[in-house]
Order: structure tokens, then C-alpha cells, then sequence
């Protein structure tokens, strides 16, 4: 559903390049072709990020929203390691 929908944006996209390459990326020209290229590469620094959260949904329509999850879960994960070295002192 979601990598369906996806691909529908992808061919979108492509449709609206001046190139008029259509939905098979084989024909893209260049710039649509390193376009994907760049999409490729940051859905899987996205991806990599998300390992952060074990429990992480994944939507990848919305990765800005993702990532926002990800920092929280992180920030308070160090907040959390934070407390507890605190009070380890304490003892
Ligand atoms: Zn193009």
C-alpha cells in the first residue's frame, strides 16, 4: 500500500520532468535518474536511523515525522542514561 503509493509519486514526479520520461526510470534522463538516485540514498540513511528505535513504525510516506521520533526516542534515551549515572554517584 505504502510502497505502492510511493511509486505512484515517484511516476508523478517523473511525468512532470521537462524530460517526459515516464514511469520507467530506465528512459529518465539524467537529472531524474540522480534524482532517484538521491531519494534512494536518503530513504536508506532514513532507514538507518529508524534502527535507533526498536519499535519504530514505519511510514515512508512522512520521514521528517520519523525522524522527529527517532531524536525524541534518542534524547530521551540519553536524558534517561543521564539520571541514572546521577544517581549511581549519589550512592
Ligand atoms: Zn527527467
Amino acid at each position: 500500500m505504502k510502497t505502492k503509493e510511493m511509486r505512484d509519486r515517484a511516476t508523478e514526479f517523473a511525468m512532470s520532468c521537462d524530460c517526459d520520461s515516464g514511469p520507467r526510470m530506465t528512459d529518465a534522463c539524467s537529472r531524474c535518474r540522480e534524482i532517484a538516485r538521491m531519494l534512494a540514498e536518503l530513504r536508506q540513511a532514513v532507514g538507518l536511523a529508524t534502527t535507533l528505535k526498536p519499535d519504530m513504525e514505519i511510514d515512508v510516506l512522512h520521514p521528517l515525522e520519523m525522524m522527529q521520533q527517532v531524536v525524541a526516542y534518542v534524547a530521551a534515551k540519553d536524558a534517561e542514561i543521564a539520571r541514572l549515572m546521577v544517581e549511581r554517584e549519589k550512592k
